[in-house]
């Protein structure tokens, strides 16, 4: 059974179709890539799928067994659903201990503080951020370290599933070598990566199915040596 099924989902803003139709699923443990040109709706179908900070006009979002469309932003988060943002998102006054123990504490509210804190320094340390700096502030952070932190909150939460929007943006080329890594080990940890990226090269290393948006619609969806090779896609990257 699939994880995660989204089925005709929709989302305009004025006459604008963001997302138009949009219909997949994601299985168990795989890595899930979504690809497509900058304005696409990548990230819209992610705000539509958590609930935040809006739910799909129409459509059906199924969720390990559970409809969501239209639940609040924390009762998905609570079910198991994580993610990141396009732009790196924390709370800049606040130490990255801090921001990864709010994670904690979101994903799991009913757990002991003790269990958060541990789940908080283990995903730190999971991601590369050591120990010594977790005192630091999150605003002070390198943009690569910023989005480790962004990764360490999501992990925190311990999720079964979890929506990567754009990891490698604004990245150097060693530090997107560092990130395929870690994605690959946070999939070992048996956590399901959905993963929107616009350069197609970075989902092709990493993804077992691939999903390509243009203009709100799917435009091709399979295995990712075929999808790539789709005349179509080709077309839509190379106009834009
Ligand atoms: P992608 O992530 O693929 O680059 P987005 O999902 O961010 O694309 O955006 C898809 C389209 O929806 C774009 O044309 C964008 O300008 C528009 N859009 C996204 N969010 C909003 C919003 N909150 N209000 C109005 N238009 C939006
Ligand atoms: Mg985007």
């Amino acid at each position: 059974m699939a994880l995660l099924a989204v089925e005709g989902v929709c989302k305009a803003f004025g006459s604008l179709k963001a997302v138009d139709e949009v219909s997949f699923t994601v299985a168990p443990g795989e890595i899930f890539g979504i690809a497509g040109p900058n304005g696409s709706g990548k990230s819209t179908l992610f705000n539509l799928i958590t609930g935040i900070p809006f739910a799909p006009d129409r459509g059906r979002i199924v969720f390990d067994g559970d409809d969501i469309q239209g639940k609040p932003g924390h009762a998905i988060a609570r079910l198991g659903l994580a993610r990141t943002f396009q732009r790196e998102t924390s709370f800049d006054g606040l130490t990255m201990f801090e921001n990864v123990l709010i994670g904690a504490s979101y994903g799991k509210p009913d757990r002991a503080a003790a269990a958060a804190r541990d789940a908080a320094a283990e995903a730190l340390e999971f991601v590369g951020l050591e120990s010594r700096s977790f005192g630091r502030l999150a605003g002070e952070l390198s943009v690569f370290d910023r989005k480790c932190l962004m990764l360490a909150t999501a992990i925190a939460m311990e999720p079964k599933m979890l929506l990567l929007d754009e990891p490698a943006s604004s990245l150097t080329r060693p530090e997107i070598e560092t990130s395929i890594g870690l994605i690959r080990r946070t999939a070992a940890r048996g956590i399901t990566i959905v993963l929107i990226e616009h350069v197609l090269t970075f989902l092709m290393s990493l993804s077992q199915h691939l999903l390509v948006l243009n203009q709100g619609r799917v435009l091709a969806a399979g295995e990712p040596a075929t999808v790539i090779a789709d005349e179509r896609v080709i077309e839509a990257y190379l106009g834009t």
